[in-house]
């Protein structure tokens, strides 16, 4: 059944007057004006000073988060890699057809924290990097899949880089298989494959901000290398700041950082050609994902629940979870 003909029936009226309906409660509107007053002697408003409070910094971060999203969503009409390896893809149509959401403001707010640490991690990385980067943020755009992406570093033509922030049982994980996490190698083979199958398309779009088109005619990615950065305490998988800190310590000894300073940072090394069958493997998934959500856009079809690329361990943090009950 397509949306439009389901969302009739369901007589869901929010999808026609999602442009009218209010970003925010009426608690979190702006009362600039709040906290003036006139001072009689100088004959001005004045600002009176506030003590910092949690309460009114998490309404803060609560209203910032749902602009932010609001904004980001408005413009989402491409699938971006992120939607390919790792989102449910129910999510990824809803998202780019702009279907209502719950709330547009983070379900864990924390996460916005993370966003500027992880960004963090990435600028120091790339600016320290040297010669063993030779392009850095380099946009991938393929309008012929609705496709936007953008990798984080490329090493010549034969080394591709993608930088990961994550919390110290991630990284404690990763260390002790010598693996990446399943989505983030999704990701990196799928913009190896854009490099090598779709390199003329991209070569024609325009960047967006802060990045750059592939600088090379030709790219033939042999080594696929996974940069992981354990940068904060601020995740929710550790159950207490001692457990962190138990983390901390065990990782440190493991990896012996007296003689590395940075033990918290870790690269993991992928050898195409040692590991062809699994990266062929891999990119069938991609296609078969990347095809299925085309088919979907161009139809205005959403998928069924029972469909093999529905993500249920993505449901606590789904924006469109009101929605997405009402149709099976
Ligand atoms: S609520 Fe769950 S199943 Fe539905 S779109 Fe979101 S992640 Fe997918």
């Amino acid at each position: 059944m397509s949306y439009t003909a389901l969302i009739q029936a369901l007589d869901y009226e929010e999808k026609n007057n999602i442009a009218d309906k209010p970003l925010l409660p009426e608690h979190l509107t702006d009362h600039s004006d709040e906290g003036r007053e006139f001072n009689e002697n100088t004959g001005a408003n004045e600002i009176t000073g506030k003590l910092f409070s949690t309460t009114d910094f998490i309404n803060n971060v609560r209203k910032n988060s749902a602009t932010k999203n609001k904004e980001y969503m408005d413009v989402s009409s491409n699938i971006s890699a992120y939607g390919i390896a790792h989102d449910c893809i129910r999510s990824v149509i809803f998202n780019i057809n702009n279907y209502p959401v719950d709330s547009y403001e983070n379900t864990w707010l924390p996460v916005g924290f993370r966003a500027v640490m992880g960004t963090a991690v990435h600028d120091f990385l790339q600016s320290e990097a040297g010669d063993m980067f030779t392009e850095n943020e380099a946009c991938l755009k393929v309008p012929s899949r609705r496709f936007s992406g953008r990798l984080d570093c490329l090493s010549g033509n034969s080394v591709l880089v993608e930088i990961k922030s994550c919390a110290y049982p991630d990284y404690a994980k990763i260390i002790s298989s010598g693996k990446p996490r399943p989505g983030d190698l999704t990701q990196v083979i799928l913009y190896k494959y854009c490099l090598e199958n779709h390199l003329a398309e991209t070569k024609l779009q325009k960047p967006t901000r802060g990045g750059g088109i592939p600088k090379l005619d030709h790219y033939d990615i042999k080594y696929l290398t996974l940069l992981y950065v354990c940068h904060e305490l601020v995740a929710a998988d550790s159950p207490s700041l001692s457990e962190a800190k138990k983390f901390a310590t065990n990782l440190k000894k493991h990896l012996q950082s007296k003689k590395n300073p940075f033990w918290f940072i870790t690269a993991i090394h992928i050898d195409v050609e040692k590991e062809i069958d699994m990266v062929n493997e891999q990119i069938a998934f991609i296609n078969k994902k990347w095809d299925m959500l085309n088919e979907c856009l161009d139809s205005n079809t959403i998928p069924p629940m029972d469909n093999e690329f529905v993500k249920l361990s993505a449901c606590f943090f789904c924006k469109f979870r009101k929605l997405c009950k009402q149709i099976p």
